[in-house]
């Protein structure tokens, strides 16, 4: 650990989460949001307006998180509020079908290929302990295999070396899953397709699923190499188990058709979560006709939600992906391309061993020499540093995700303004990552 020189400069936020830790665990609703992997206050939000967030002490912040990738036209945008307020007023919730679900199932079938049907959900993580469930059903077998570093939600099955939140707090395996649970779950090593020709060689006729996050976002950002996912998709046909591509962090961010749209590989299911729910939970689970018949009630695999499908949710969602056209992209990877040129030439400067990598204009920073391929890799960084990037960052008023593990997240109302006070703030935050050093206990 580094020493945190701003830790406490946030008096009102400090207050908040005391109040909050007596009634809630660690005082936060997701652990990531309670900076214990970089240490000090988290900061309490009270509006969001474009690029910049404030909170609770009255500070504003250039928001490079995006609520973890949902904002990506920015907070508060108008035609989207505008959408909701027209939504909500007719009421919130009506427990049966609505127009606004299906013209939100019309836009992600019309924009992913792959995708003949899909089902309405609440979150990523139902989304994906939803298609995993289904493709049991549909192949009649158990086995999954995922990646090391890559997180699908907090389900069950899939909470094994899971990347991020779990990296962060060093929990390899969580207790409360048991090994039933993860007893059928296959964790190989990222970018390594002879490790999951070994593995289909080892289970034949045993694996339903291979669930991958289309271009990993959750170990911080490590692209598939050329060729991966569709050596994956090729294995997974070749063994009679379904490809399932999680694009709940790509999807709609990374290109329109989200990273479907750029390697073109075509999953048998796909997940979709964050840019969806234009900031509202809504998430979905589509793909294959056939895949999809198996679902209740047009089949027998199970599956149900009393807010699947919310109107406020789907009229937010739906005006958000409108508003997402060429242009929008266009736009959102220019920012990424002008913050990632900046970010290296800053630590470049001050020596700082490091590593931009990118998907499309999810990015993130890793503390290290060479290249990051898999989560191996990622752990190898210096990660003490990004502490003390992040303080810097902070106390100058740009707000990044508080772990190194994490990718970053821009928006179309990142302007010239919002570029230049992050740009303003990397030369103190790059002395302060060269200069840190590691404190052992
Ligand atoms: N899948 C991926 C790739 C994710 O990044 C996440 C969340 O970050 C999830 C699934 C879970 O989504 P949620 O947090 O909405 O449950």
């Amino acid at each position: 650990m580094t020493e945190l020189p701003y830790r406490y400069e946030a008096p009102v936020s400090q207050t908040l989460f005391d109040r909050a830790a007596l009634v809630t665990p660690g005082g936060v609703n997701s652990p990531v949001r309670a900076f214990r992997a970089v240490g000090g206050t988290p900061r309490f939000m009270v509006s969001g307006t474009g690029p910049y967030l404030t909170d609770a002490d009255g500070r504003e912040y250039v928001d490079l998180v995006c609520s973890w990738g949902p904002m990506i036209l920015g907070h508060a945008r108008p035609e989207v509020i505008a959408a909701v307020q027209d939504a909500v007023v007719r009421g919130t919730s009506f427990g049966t079908p609505g127009e606004g679900e299906v013209a939100l199932a019309e836009e992600i079938v019309a924009r992913v290929a792959p995708v003949a049907q899909v089902r309405l959900v609440s979150s990523g993580t139902e989304a994906t302990m939803s298609a995993i469930r289904l493709a049991r059903g549909f192949t009649g077998r158990a086995k999954v295999i995922k990646f090391a570093g890559c997180y699908h939600g907090h389900v069950d099955a899939l909470l094994a070396a899971a990347g991020s939140g779990v990296a962060t707090f060093a929990l390899p395996d969580t207790p409360g899953v048991t090994g039933a649970q993860a007893g059928d779950t296959v964790v190989l090593p990222y970018n390594d397709l002879d490790a999951v020709r070994a593995a289909f060689a080892a289970h034949p006729g045993e694996i339903a699923c291979l669930i991958t996050e289309a271009s990993p976002g959750n170990m911080g950002v490590v692209p598939p190499e050329p060729g991966f996912n569709a050596g994956l998709k090729q294995l997974c046909r070749d063994n009679g188990a379904l490809y399932i591509s999680d694009e709940v962090m790509t999807g709609f961010r990374t290109s329109k058709a989200g990273w479907f749209g750029i390697d073109g590989v075509e999953p048998d299911l796909m997940t979709f979560g964050k840019v969806m729910g234009g900031g509202f939970p809504a998430a979905a689970f589509g793909g294959r006709a056939d895949v999809m018949a198996a679902l209740a009630p047009a089949g027998p695999v199970y599956q149900a939600g009393t807010l699947s499908g919310n109107p406020v949710a789907t009229a937010a969602g739906l005006a958000q992906l409108r508003l997402l056209d060429d242009a929008a992209y266009a736009t959102v990877d220019a920012v990424s391309a002008r913050l990632r040129g900046l970010v290296g030439d800053a630590l470049t400067k001050e020596g700082v061993a490091h590593q931009v990598q990118n998907a499309s204009n999810m990015f993130s920073v890793f503390f290290t020499d060479g290249e990051v391929r898999n989560y191996e890799d990622a752990k190898r960084q210096e990660s003490f540093r990004f502490t003390a990037f992040f303080h810097s960052m902070l106390a100058q008023g740009v707000y990044l995700p508080p772990s190194a593990f994490e990718s970053w997240f821009v928006s179309t109302a990142h302007d010239e303004r919002a570029i230049e006070r992050v740009a303003e703030a990397l030369p103190a935050a790059a002395r302060a990552a060269a200069e840190a050093t590691e404190v052992t206990e």
